[in-house]
């Protein structure tokens, strides 16, 4: 289906979207900001020209979690254009908030949750990746050991 500029803001302006750029394909990339340098990038399918998304078979709407706009931290989830697409959006960007977290590696920057291969475990690692490669998968949950208001360096492996 169709969606038109002015609905997707409607969905962008309750996460204060603040800026929009144009990528190469000529869609409207919107970026909601997170704490601690993140955010979230969608490429929203909607061509700045027309006002409307690509109508080209059924292009998904794209998502990639940010950190400090220059590293791709997960990668981009797909929603549909389907009569369901707000809703599945909406849950989409809960899903990548909830990969930040208020932890730090030992040179500063954040941790995202990560989930193994296979979807098997999970752990922390460095949203600076693949520039810091510092991961952290302790027996305790990072919670029980760390106090994420203090955000007080991990040790150094
Ligand atoms: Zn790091």
């Amino acid at each position: 289906m169709t969606i038109s500029r002015e609905e997707f803001e409607e969905v962008m302006n309750l996460y204060k979207a603040k800026t929009s750029i144009r990528s190469v394909e000529g869609e409207i990339i919107y970026r909601i900001p997170l704490k601690n340098d993140f955010s979230i990038w969608i490429y929203s399918t909607v061509n700045p020209m027309s006002g409307m998304s690509r109508k080209l078979g059924e292009d998904a709407i794209r998502m990639v979690l940010m950190y400090k706009n220059t590293h791709a931290v997960m990668k981009e989830t797909k929603t549909l254009r389907t009569s369901n697409w707000k809703k599945n959006l909406e849950a989409k960007i809960r899903d990548l908030t909830e990969k930040t977290t208020e932890y730090r590696c030992p040179w500063g920057h954040p941790l995202v949750k990560r989930t193994g291969k296979g979807g098997k475990g999970s752990f922390y690692g460095c949203a600076n990746f693949p520039d810091c490669s510092y991961t952290y998968k302790g027996e305790k949950r990072i919670s029980d050991v760390y106090d994420p208001k203090n955000i007080p360096p991990l040790p150094r492996k």
